[in-house]
């Protein structure tokens, strides 16, 4: 268990529509994070998650 890391995204994600794993390098899409909550690497157990930041 190595923690939590947090990573802005950018617009170059926004367009990708999607980020690849810190870990292990794989492609997961944002529609498959929020789904599944997990990277879809074989053999990865790395849970991503995406959060919202909304300031007023
Ligand atoms: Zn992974």
């Amino acid at each position: 268990m190595a923690g939590e890391q947090r990573v802005r995204l950018s617009e170059r994600d926004a367009m990708e529509m999607g980020i690849r794993c810190p870990n292990c390098g794989t492609y997961t899409s944002f529609g498959d994070i929020l789904a599944t909550g997990q990277c879809r690497g074989m053999g990865c157990v790395s849970g991503l998650e995406l959060e919202l930041v909304i300031s007023e």
